[in-house]
């Protein structure tokens, strides 16, 4: 989209390359992630659409390459040369993730869940709770933030996952087949209240899915073809 071509790019890839073992995951992508736009990874199941993410958000270490993030008035970070310690407090504080399947913890409570992220970053239990409630609430869940996992259905806890990942409002959402495992309508309806809350907040998304009807919510698409930006790629202002 020419507006989010405009603003300052947030993350910025150059040559990333990985492997595992002699499977060569990555070899040598370039991606620049503008602030506030939803950016959807496309591509066929293998291409290294995963790896990508994991790099751009400080999960793992390229083997080659680098990621730089650029929050605005902060210094530039670049994530690819921190040392695992400050990767992970990176992630805590300014970065949210949601995957195919929630992965919440299913003995704890959907409020429970969503506060882990605050209870990590220090934030004390009643304001923790409190703000969980809060977001739950704009996710359409009131009420049931007493409920295990177990007791919801798919698309809520589903918005349980979208909540936790909300709840520290991150700089960058990062987005894993967000919707891979739900049925088309529960699909559109979390990633409906998921794409109201970020742009409301201004939050970037990199999201990755195989769903064209998913990937149409994105401001922009980029596709991953065996490890390397394929056709489809459009090169930012
Ligand atoms: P995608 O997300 O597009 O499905 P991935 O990034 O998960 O692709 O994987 C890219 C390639 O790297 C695939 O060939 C996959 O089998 C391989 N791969 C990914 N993770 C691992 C791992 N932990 N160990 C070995 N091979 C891996």
């Amino acid at each position: 989209m020419t507006i989010n071509d405009a603003a300052p790019t947030i993350i910025s890839a150059r040559g990333l390359q990985h492997s595992f073992g002699s499977t060569q995951a990555l070899r040598g992508i370039d991606l620049d992630v503008h602030a506030g736009e939803v950016l959807a990874i496309m591509g066929p199941s293998g291409s290294g659409k995963s790896t990508l993410l994991h790099c751009l958000a400080g999960v793992m270490k390229p083997d080659g390459g680098s990621v730089a993030y650029s929050p605005a008035g902060r210094t530039p970070l670049e994530v690819s040369a921190l040392p695992e310690s400050k990767r992970t407090r990176l992630r805590l504080t300014d970065f949210g993730f949601v995957f195919q399947f929630g992965q919440l913890l299913p003995e704890l409570s959907a409020e429970d869940n969503v506060s882990i992220p605050l209870l990590l970053n220090g934030i004390k239990r009643p304001e923790a709770l409190r703000r969980s409630t809060e977001l739950l609430e704009r996710l359409g869940l009131d009420g049931l933030g007493s409920k295990l996992p177990g007791e919801l259905s798919g698309g809520q806890a589903q918005r349980v996952a979208v909540a936790r990942s909300l709840v520290t409002s991150p700089s960058v959402l990062f987005a894993d087949e967000p919707t891979g495992a739900l049925d088309s309508l529960a699909s559109e309806n979390v990633l409906t209240v998921m794409l109201d809350l970020v742009r409301d907040s201004g939050t970037t998304v990199v999201m990755i899915t195989h769903d064209a009807r998913t990937a149409a919510y994105a401001d922009r698409e980029v596709m991953v073809r065996d490890g390397a930006m394929g056709a489809g790629y459009r090169v930012s202002a």
